[in-house]
């Protein structure tokens, strides 16, 4: 909307200015001038941005006013591709008073034999939620919301994979870069926040809040309610059908060979890729053998 009235008002006033300009005092007439010329150089710098991104208009910075041109759409993973920290990791990564009660309610609730970590990937508990039951007691020097706000930052500063990221940053000139994951509500609200602030340079940059702004946007599981592996189509589906693209046209990177699966079988392109244990080159190449094959087919 900003953008749009910029569109709008610069050539805007300058017409104005030029249509009539006998008819404003001297000072009204250059301040207008002056407002009009402004306006109109941020105008055709916004516009010259525009022309440097192919396929692509921007309206607004937020990937839903995008109008993408694009007929390809690549989703990544991102425990196990883009990143392997886990929550609360500048308690548990480290001599932290707090850590082995931490460490101990997590075991539990990461432990198979209870459905609580997919119940929270599915949004069907919140960060909140599970700190409360945790109940861990906080020394009178913690502030109430110290978990909470630790979850926070942390997710924001977890560690990426620089490498994959680069080549990511490349190929979004080609596709949609799009993150999905199954994830707690604290790291979509990361996510979001993150890539709302000014563009980074990713020359020295290692944690999400400096590399978020190079996706285009993401599919979290607590927003969607499903997991990739039991609901494909209710994971993936709406955000493609929002965007005017099928399975066809997408290709998955993930190091579970069961979200790969079903992937494959709706239709998609997938390559089991893992962090720490493939080589790049192989992710390289995936993605040039899908590239070489025809949208849609
Ligand atoms: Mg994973």
């Amino acid at each position: 909307m900003e953008q749009a009235s910029r569109w709008f008002y610069g050539p805007g006033r300058f017409y104005r200015y030029l249509r009539d300009p006998v008819t404003v005092s001297g000072w009204r007439a250059r301040l207008l001038a002056t407002s009009a010329f402004a306006i109109s150089v941020e105008w055709l710098a916004d516009a010259r941005m525009t022309a440097r991104e192919p396929g692509m208009i921007i309206i607004d910075r937020s990937v839903h006013t995008l109008l993408a041109h694009w007929r390809r759409v690549i989703f990544v993973d991102w425990h196990g591709v883009l990143s392997r920290d886990p929550f609360w990791m500048s308690i548990l990564d480290g001599n932290h008073p707090l850590k082995s009660r931490l460490e101990a309610n997590l075991a539990q609730i990461f432990s198979r034999d209870v459905p609580t970590a997919h119940e929270w990937m599915r949004g069907q508990l919140s960060s909140a939620e599970i700190i409360s039951a945790m109940d861990i007691k906080l020394g009178r020097h913690y502030r109430d919301d110290f978990l909470q706000r630790r979850l926070d930052v942390d997710c924001r500063r977890m560690r990426v994979n620089v490498e994959l990221f680069e080549i990511l940053r490349v190929l979004r000139a080609r596709a949609l870069i799009v993150i999905a994951t199954d994830n707690m509500d604290c790291f979509a609200r990361a996510f979001d926040c993150v890539r709302s602030r000014a563009r980074r340079s990713p020359e020295t940059a290692l944690t999400l809040t400096d590399w978020a702004i190079f996706c285009d946007d993401i599919v979290c599981s607590s927003d969607v309610g499903r997991l990739k592996s039991e609901d494909p189509d209710g994971f993936f589906g709406p955000w493609l059908s929002a965007h005017g693209l099928s399975f066809a046209d997408a290709l998955l990177i993930d190091d579970r060979a069961d979200n790969c699966e079903v992937f494959a079988r709706r239709g998609g392109y997938a390559v089991q890729w893992k962090m720490g244990t493939n080589q790049i080159s192989e992710v390289t190449k995936a993605v040039e053998r899908w590239m070489d094959v025809p949208t849609g087919s």
